[in-house]
C-alpha cells in the first residue's frame, strides 16, 4: 500500500461554513510553488492560467504549508472546530 492509497482511506467531516485555511487575496507566487510540491495531499495549485487553485477540503491538517509559508501565503491556518476536519484511517 503506497501513500496514496493510504491517505485515500481517511475520511473529512468538512466545515463548509468556516474553511480552517484561508490564502490572502494576492499571495507571494513564489511561495506558493513552494507549497504546489510540498502539500501532501496535493491541494495548492496553479493553473495554466496563473490562476490558484486551493481546497481545503481535503487537508491532514499536517501544518506543512504553515510551517513553510506563513503568512507570504495565509490570512488565516487554524484546526477545524470540535470533532471537524480529517478522520485518519491508518494506523
Ligand atoms: Fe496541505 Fe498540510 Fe497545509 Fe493541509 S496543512 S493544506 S495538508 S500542507
Amino acid at each position: 500500500v503506497n501513500v496514496d492509497q493510504k491517505l485515500g482511506l481517511n475520511k473529512f467531516y468538512v466545515d463548509e461554513d468556516n474553511a480552517h485555511i484561508v490564502l490572502k487575496a494576492d499571495p507571494d507566487r513564489q511561495e506558493l510553488q513552494k507549497l504546489v510540491l510540498a502539500c501532501p495531499a496535493g491541494l495548492y495549485k496553479v493553473n495554466e492560467n496563473g490562476t490558484i487553485q486551493f481546497d481545503y477540503a481535503g487537508c491532514i491538517e499536517c501544518g506543512t504549508c504553515r510551517v513553510l509559508c506563513g503568512s507570504t501565503i495565509l490570512e488565516k491556518w487554524e484546526f477545524p472546530v470540535g470533532t471537524l476536519g480529517v478522520e485518519f484511517r491508518w494506523g
